[in-house]
Formats: C-alpha cells, structure tokens, sequence
C-alpha cells in the first residue's frame, strides 16, 4: 500500500533530515515549554533551511514558492508540526514586505540576521478589535521630531495573537499613518526592547503549543522615522503582496499534516487487531483511508499547481484562497478521522495524531478566515455583484 506520492526532491529530504534529527526527540519537550529554542533557528539556517525562497540578494539562498512547498512538505513528513512550522519559519511572514520594498540599512539591520538565524521577528496586523477587516486596524503612528531635529513614529495601540511574539527581536507592525481605510496603512518596525512596547505572552492555545503566541502593546513607541517600509499608505499593498505566499505555505501545513495523520493511521490499522483480524481487514475501514487518500492528494496537488503558477509569474490570488481552503477542509476530515481509527489511543495527549488534530483547527482560521478568502474569491473570479 503506497501513502500519497510525495514530492521527492533534495529539498523535501533536506527537511525531513533536518526534522528527523533536530526537532523529532525534542518536539514534545517544546511542546510543554510553549516554545521553540532560539538555538534552533541559528541551526536551521545553518543546514539551508532559513534562507530558502528569500533571493540571495538579501541574505537568502534563492529559490521558488514551490522550493519552500518541498521543504515543508519534507519537514512534516518526518513528524513535524504545524505549530513548529509557525514558530520556526515565521521570517516567512516578518520579512517578505522588508524584501520587497524596505531599505538597504533595513535589509540589512533585519533581513540578514533573521535569515542567519541570528534575530528572530514577527508580523502584527491582527488587533483586540478585529483581525479580518485589516482596513479598518486602529493602531496609530504619527511622525514627529524629537529635540534633536530627529524624526521618529509616535505609535499607540494593540496588537495580539502574534506568532513568535514573545520571542521576537522585531514586529513588522501595521499601523495607521493616514486617514481611513487601505490607503492609510503603513508598516514599522518595532524593535522588542523599545520603551512603551509591551509583551504580554499568557495567551494559551487549543494547539500550536510550541508556538509562542503574544499580545502586543504599543503606549507611546517611538520608531525612528527610517524604520518604516517604503512609503508612507504601502502597507495594504505591501501586505497583500505576501498573500498568496504566506496562504500556500498554510494550505502546506493542512495537507502536510493530513498525510501525515494517514500515514499513522494506515500503519496502526495494519496492526491493531479487533474481532481477530487487523483493522484494515474492514473494507469500512480501506474505504476510509482511500478516502482520507483521496482528500490529501486532491490538496497536494492543487496547491503544488498554485504554486508552480505563482512561481510561472501568473496572478493567483484567488486560487490560493482556494487551495488553502481545499487543504483546510481534508485537514479537518483527514485528521479527525486519524484519531478515530487510533481509537483510545488517539485521544491520549502525547499521541502524534492528537496534535495535528489540535493544531489543524487553527489553519482555518489564521492567515484569513476560509470566510473571508471565499469572498475575495468570489470577487477576484467574478461572482460578486
Ligand atoms: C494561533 C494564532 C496565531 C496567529 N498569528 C498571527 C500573526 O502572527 N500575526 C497576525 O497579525 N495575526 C495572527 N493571528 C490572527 C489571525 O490571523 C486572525 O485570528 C484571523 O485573521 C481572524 O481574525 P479574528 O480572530 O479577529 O476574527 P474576526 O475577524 O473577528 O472573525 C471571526 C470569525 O467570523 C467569521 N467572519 C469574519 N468576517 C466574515 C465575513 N466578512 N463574512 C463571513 N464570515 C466572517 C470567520 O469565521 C472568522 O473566523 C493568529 C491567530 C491565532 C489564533
């Protein structure tokens, strides 16, 4: 019996390596201290994990959308988790914008270092108030000089549930520098450190456990004025400049763990015996796992073409709300349906297919709600009035 075909290149196998023997006998321990150790960036970076799909221009090691498909793909086909891929590779959501439209003195201050290993950053666009309309975020930043003729962002307001937040040397934070709506919008970096920036890491989660998750304070930040990316209102545009990255590598987590959920299940159903005879005996039971199958590869594939399209040069904004939601749903299914064919076993904490049961509820949910993706859908494809 095959588990679906997986992308077999070197850069799947360097991620499931580097899982196998960095992450696998430590996952657990991280899992219960709600975070992944510092250490760990410095050393992925260092065995070519960090820099992938960044251009070398700035610190990377080059490659496409579909290379850091393959490596997570590979990474959580050796055990690891979403929750871990979030923490680890959250310079995958910090730093795209950096790339695309900040300053030398930026990339090099921030970019360099967190694809060394060296700083680790965050992005904060989610507030207390609300995390699917972005437009209407509340945070405030308004320049002024200081007595020394310098000029600097004043920044008041909160952000929270912030990946990497309470380990984060530095917050790419949307702010409000203009009037309402999109055009106002703004991004600053926000060194952790500053006086008026406040961390708060008590938020404790369903799942994602060795991903530290915070709540940001902003009361009077002061960032210098060169700390902004680009131009002042480039911040919608900056953002969802990165939105058909950052929704595939989510679509990846979703079926990623989902085969990996079928792989254990097709394993115990192939010895564990009920009514004396394996469970795998049951036809119930291989029409399940074809099933789950089917789900996983519909997902794998889809996403894989997005993409492959995206890396083409194509505009897929609206297929890769579709492809996260495609993986979300077999996610959802494929998983829940891991635990139960684990039966007791599957319920226990500890249990592999009890986390990625956990950690998929989140994936529907962060990066943009399947809602609000199917409405910019339906309006990217032209089903909108
Ligand atoms: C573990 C975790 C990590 C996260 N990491 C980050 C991060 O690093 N940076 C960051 O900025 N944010 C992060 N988020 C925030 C995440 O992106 C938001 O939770 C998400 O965008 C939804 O925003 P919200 O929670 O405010 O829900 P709301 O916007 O209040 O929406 C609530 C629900 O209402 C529904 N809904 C919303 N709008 C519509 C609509 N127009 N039509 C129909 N239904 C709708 C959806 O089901 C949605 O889930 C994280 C969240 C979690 C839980």
């Amino acid at each position: 019996m095959s588990t679906p075909a997986p992308a077999r290149s070197e850069v799947h196998e360097l991620g499931a390596a580097f899982v196998r023997r960095e992450v696998v006998p430590h996952l657990d321990a991280w899992e219960e201290a709600g975070e992944v150790p510092r250490a760990l960036h410095r050393t992925a970076a260092e065995q070519g994990l960090l820099g992938l799909g960044f251009p070398e221009s700035v610190g990377g090691q080059g490659g496409t959308l579909l290379d850091t498909v393959d490596l997570q793909e590979g990474m959580l086909s050796a055990g690891a988790s979403s929750g871990l891929l979030a923490a680890l590779l959250t310079s995958g959501i910090a730093l795209p914008h950096l790339v695309a439209a900040g300053s030398p003195d930026l990339v090099d201050a921030f970019v360099r270092p967190t694809l060394a290993g060296e700083l680790i950053g965050s992005l904060a666009i989610t507030e207390p108030g609300g995390g699917s309309d972005v437009a209407r975020l509340r945070t405030t930043a308004r320049l002024e000089t200081d007595d020394q003729g310098r000029p600097a962002y004043v920044v008041h307001g909160g952000k929270t549930f912030i990946t990497s937040g309470a380990r984060a040397d530095f917050v790419t934070t949307a702010v409000r520098t203009g009037g309402p709506g999109h055009a106002g919008i703004s991004l600053l970096v926000v060194e952790a450190g500053t006086p008026g920036f406040t961390v708060d890491r008590s938020l404790r989660k369903m799942g994602w456990h060795c991903s530290d998750t915070a709540e940001l304070g902003y009361a009077g930040v002061r960032v210098p004025a060169t700390h902004l990316v680009g131009r002042e209102g480039d911040g919608f545009a900056l953002i969802a400049g990165a939105f058909v990255s950052e929704r595939v590598a989510l679509a990846v987590h979703a079926y990623g763990i989902a085969a990996r959920s079928l792989a254990l299940a097709a394993a115990y159903c192939r010895e564990r015996e009920t009514f004396g005879r394996p469970l795998v005996a049951n036809q119930v039971v291989r029409h399940q796992l074809v099933e789950m199958h089917r789900q996983v590869e519909v997902a794998r594939s889809y996403t894989r073409e997005v993409a492959r399209r995206h890396d083409a040069g194509e505009n897929v904004v609206a297929e890769a709300c579709l492809a996260k939601q495609t993986a979300c749903e077999a996610a959802t299914f494929v998983c829940d349906r891991a635990v139960q064919l684990h039966g007791g076993a599957g319920y226990l904490h500890g249990a592999e297919v009890e986390r990625h049961y956990r950690d998929a509820r989140i994936l529907p949910i962060g990066g943009g709600a399947t809602e609000v993706l199917t409405d910019l859908a339906a309006k990217l494809l032209g089903y909108a009035s």
